[in-house]
């Protein structure tokens, strides 16, 4: 069977040696995908032989499902002590800082022998991270479906005002209540639907950095990856209405994205340059001192703006001359005054990981241009394989209230165009942007 061909259940205690050579095991125990998942959080407590845990969330996660697990847990024998994560003043809601990690740390009292995270991607990254430091136990019961960390072994926090991905260790059990999901205010489901259509580009880009930089791919994730976004997309209209088939299927998506990641051992699976607009915008936003947008609805802005630079890309055809040029006038200061302008207190930080990355390294790019100007015609294969049209795409945004331009999330044109711009600055990651640069064109 193939790994695509698995329920996020059934993949639970599997190892797959893959035919592109990685062994694909995730050490997550136990996945309930179900009506009344939250009623098994006893039994998956006892499990771990706690006997009192310590249960984080938000004010409103706390309403929407955390009363209930405090109560469930409190019937059974099982004491919790309980810390709600604030917003900080001037934001609607919690954010992934130092701060509220700190806080988390602070509250955490020594008896407490599990963690249950109730809430959504910024509850779960912080108790990730939380269970990661001091080897505890850790249940997750998400309360929406709006991004698809639920099972990443990784954590998306704000570091030093740089959105960074921190290795963690994914949960040790997850409790998919659909019922309480499927309650979440319907903002939270789109933008659950917009991360997962970023993975037209994510794969279509994975393939090509395979390609010019030789980084490990594997067929069988990138199939599983395929296979739930057209699953997302396909019942996004149904799930908005309501129907709870259709919510359903979009969490198996949701579940699955953190799987593949880590049988990955990269994020590779999950995001691109789309994902990059949403980092760029959250910092931004933090440096700005504004509320940002939901993660993944930037990341779906994200997606329609990265798969019309695709289609222009497409119109293209690299130019030697014209790619050793570019790279030749490359001013390395003038970069460094750009990002310092752009990215603030967190400029030097950026500087620092390029000048261990090299990326306008001459030598490495005259290796990688001879691969692109080789395999244009490979590369537009994969494009064309792996992409939706950019309209399709926003039609299907339309119809179920997803943004789809950056006014409509509060971002204009200009912030846009200048966070693609640096897309490539903030991850080691082979995307669009860097690409572009390769072969010294805009778009
Ligand atoms: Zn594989
Ligand atoms: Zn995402």
């Amino acid at each position: 069977m193939r790994i695509c061909e698995y329920t996020p259940a059934g993949l639970v205690g599997r190892t797959f040696e893959c035919s592109c050579r990685m062994t694909h095991r995730s050490t997550i125990k136990h996945i309930d995908v179900s009506d009344g998942a939250i009623y098994m959080l006893p039994s998956v407590v006892a499990e771990t032989g706690a006997k009192t845990v310590f249960v984080a969330a938000d004010e409103n996660t706390y309403k929407a499902a955390g009363e209930l697990a405090v109560k469930l847990l409190s019937d059974n024998g099982i004491k919790s002590v309980v810390c709600l994560l604030k917003a900080e003043e001037g934001f609607e809601r919690p954010e992934p800082t130092e701060a509220a990690l700190g806080n988390l740390v602070m509250t955490y009292d020594k008896s407490c022998e599990a963690i249950v995270g109730v809430g959504g991607g910024v509850v779960n990254d912080l108790c990730k991270l939380m269970s990661n430091l001091g080897h505890i136990p850790y249940i997750y019961v998400p309360t929406c479906p709006s991004m698809d960390g639920y099972t990443s072994d990784s954590a998306s926090v704000i570091y030093n005002g740089v959105k960074s991905s921190v290795k963690c260790k994914c949960p040790d059990y997850l409790l998919c209540d659909t019922d309480i999901i499927s309650k979440a205010p319907k903002k939270l489901l789109l933008s659950g639907i917009g991360d997962m259509c970023a993975k037209y580009i994510s794969i279509c880009e994975w393939r090509i950095s395979n390609l010019i930089t030789g980084e490990p791919y594997c067929e069988e994730i990138a199939e599983m990856m395929r296979t739930y976004a057209k699953a997302a997309a396909g019942n996004a209209e149904a799930a908005v209405r309501g129907d709870k088939k259709a919510v359903e299927a979009i969490i198996n998506g949701l579940c699955l994205v953190g799987m593949a990641m880590t049988y990955a051992r990269s994020s590779r699976p999950a995001s691109g340059v789309e994902h990059y607009y949403s980092h760029l915008w959250d910092m931004r936003c933090l440096e700005e001192h504004r509320q940002c947008e939901l993660h993944g609805i930037q990341v779906g802005v994200g997606t329609v703006l990265s798969l019309e630079k695709y289609e222009k890309l497409k119109k293209i055809k690299p130019d030697k001359n014209k790619a050793l040029e570019h790279i030749n006038s490359f001013d390395y200061a003038k970069w460094e005054r750009g990002v310092r302008e752009y990215f603030g207190h967190s400029a030097e930080q950026i500087i620092k990981t390029e000048q261990r990355e090299g990326k306008y390294d001459k030598d490495k790019h005259a290796g990688r241009l001879e691969i692109i100007l080789d395999n244009w015609d490979k590369i537009l294969q994969i494009i064309d394989e792996e992409l939706i049209p950019a309209e399709k795409l926003s039609d299907l945004f339309k119809k179920i209230g997803h943004p789809i331009t950056p006014a409509e999330i509060g971002e204009s044109d200009e912030s846009a165009a200048l966070a693609f711009s640096h897309t490539s600055d903030i991850r080691d990651k082979y995307i669009l942007s860097r690409l572009l640069f390769d072969i010294g064109e805009t778009v």
